[in-house]
């Protein structure tokens, strides 16, 4: 079963997992590379909610108890920043992932 190269038609070989070995095209997406964009939406969301304000997230509702729900709002700031900071380090990650695939192949 031979696969064909979405962007140049390149026949790829077997063994190709991520880049085009004619054009380094990225034919796969690393599963880091969406988590860590997953992980950067819920930053933007975290941000969100930041703005609107995390003590009207009902956490003091009783729902959560009432020194994790303080210590939520009281390190938001920090939450916010640690989810954009995991989801970049995960996006860069697979972006390194990617160049030393290609980096290969055109050593190859
Ligand atoms: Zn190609």
């Amino acid at each position: 079963m031979s696969f064909r190269c979405p962007e140049c038609y390149a026949e790829l070989p077997e063994d190709t997992l991520w880049v085009c070995p004619v054009c380094r095209y990225t034919l796969r997406t690393p599963g880091a590379a969406k988590v860590g964009v997953v992980f950067m939406v819920l930053g933007l969301v975290l941000l969100g909610a930041f703005v609107y304000g995390p003590d009207q997230l009902g956490l003091s509702n009783g729902f959560v108890p009432t020194d994790l729900a303080r210590m939520t709002i009281a390190n938001f700031p920090l939450l916010v920043f640690g989810a954009f900071a995991l989801g970049a380090l995960l996006v860069v990650a697979a972006a390194l992932k990617i160049r030393g695939e290609q980096a290969r192949v055109a050593s190859a």
